[in-house]
């Protein structure tokens, strides 16, 4: 048995995170931490307050660590903003949702300090109830503007999507008394991009909604801002949010998901099996891409491998599997310095986000268990999983 990914997690890592029993998520607490500092210069630089957008990211356990550094969290639904009031007590709790129901909107009033409305049905709905409860009451504007096209299914700009208001329904449907509701908007539009993109999308929306802005106490811009990546360019951002709240007069909020948890776990596996098909060399590995990395699929994308490179500029070639029965269970092609053997350890990088809170028992397949990384390179269990995480999904 050998390891393959030497060199890349310094050594008293590499020695902790070669007991664990595999496949594992191992989150990296000094990483989180380095980006939870990152957030926090730019929230000093500018005024601007940052959420944790919980579907990317949502491991409580990290919660004490990133509450240092961020002003609170953002939630998809009920479950996201009790998560978030309970784990981050104190701190903001934010709701958007595409449309909120009736069974379910007194208990989460309880938890959120603001409301964000995806319609202005939704708003005439429940806004003045969720106003008098004393909320923030915000609606989803959509400024038409589509910044990427790599990711069509993150483009909520696309034409008939179904998030945000656009100008024209808002001219039909908006009336006064809702008007007078509202403390802010909320736009979401980008996906791992840079603040050039952000730029062009506030371009848009200060044409299309600009007059009605200026009304506003805050301006929320939602997620998809790629902050902790090495070549973001974060005085371009900082000076756009600066931009904002003087000729504006809006308190800024951002919600980033991906940036808070980037490149901040591992998904740690073992090769199980290699097997040959027409010259390719399939390794089989223990985690699947379909289970427990399914945007490897989604999105889709390859994620790195610590020691390997994707596609075939190193010797060794290998497709890589996972166990399922799904032909289409492949994470991607890497190759390597060394041939692969059974037993093998290889390591995923950026496996933080949009994994642990998005992976599935397809096939029977066990959840990894998660691990902390801490500080001084020991791994501590937080969580494990078993057959009853299976079975306890189907039925009685
Ligand atoms: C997904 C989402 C986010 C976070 O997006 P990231 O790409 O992970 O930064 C923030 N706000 C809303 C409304 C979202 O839907």
């Amino acid at each position: 048995m050998d390891e393959i990914f030497g060199g890349i997690i310094s050594s008293p890592e590499a020695e902790s995170i070669r007991e664990l029993k595999t496949p594992c998520y191992v989150i990296d607490e000094k990483k989180l931490e380095a980006n939870g500092k990152l957030l926090a210069s730019v929230i000093s630089h500018t005024g601007c307050r940052i959420l944790l957008a919980q579907k990317a990211f949502s491991n409580y356990d990290f919660y004490p660590l990133l509450e240092e550094y961020i002003s609170g969290t953002e939630a998809s639904g009920l479950f996201e903003a009790r998560l978030g009031k309970e784990e981050m007590p104190g701190k903001e709790v934010h709701v958007f949702c595409a449309a909120y129901r009736d069974d379910e909107f007194d208990e989460l009033l309880t938890y959120a300090d603001h409301i964000v409305f995806n319609s202005i049905h939704q708003l005439k709905r429940y806004g003045r109830y969720a106003k008098q409860k004393g909320k923030h009451i915000g609606l989803r504007i959509n400024p038409e503007c589509s910044t990427q096209e790599d990711h069509a299914i993150y483009d909520p700009c696309a034409k008939g999507s179904r998030l945000g208001v656009t100008r024209s329904v808002w001219d039909k449907e908006i009336t006064d008394d809702v008007f007078e509701l509202l403390d802010g908007l909320h736009f979401h539009t980008l996906c791992e991009q840079d603040s050039d993109a952000l730029e062009v999308t506030f371009k848009a929306v200060e044409e299309k909604f600009g007059d009605v802005l200026s009304l506003m106490k805050w301006l929320n811009m939602g997620g998809g801002h790629h902050i902790t990546k090495a070549d973001y360019d974060i005085a371009r951002l900082e000076k756009l949010l600066l931009y904002v709240k003087e000729k504006w007069g809006l308190q800024v909020y951002l919600e980033p998901g991906e940036a808070v948890a980037l490149n901040a776990g591992y998904l740690v596996t073992r090769v199980l099996d290699i097997v040959e098909n027409n010259g390719i060399k399939i390794a089989i590995l223990d985690s699947s891409a379909a289970c427990h990395m399914p945007d490897v699929i989604e999105m889709p994308y390859t994620p790195p491998l610590l020691g390997a490179d994707k596609g075939d500029s190193k010797p060794y070639c290998y497709r890589l599997g996972g166990p399922t029965c799904l032909s289409g269970d492949v994470i991607g092609d890497y190759s390597f310095d060394k041939e692969l053997s059974v037993g093998d350890l290889l390591v995923f990088g950026d496996m933080a986000i949009y994994t642990t809170c998005k992976n599935n028992t397809f096939n029977g397949m066990p959840l990894p268990d998660i691990y902390r990384l801490c500080k001084d390179g020991r791994t501590e269990k937080l969580t494990d999983f078993g057959y009853g995480d299976f079975k306890h999904r189907l039925g009685s």
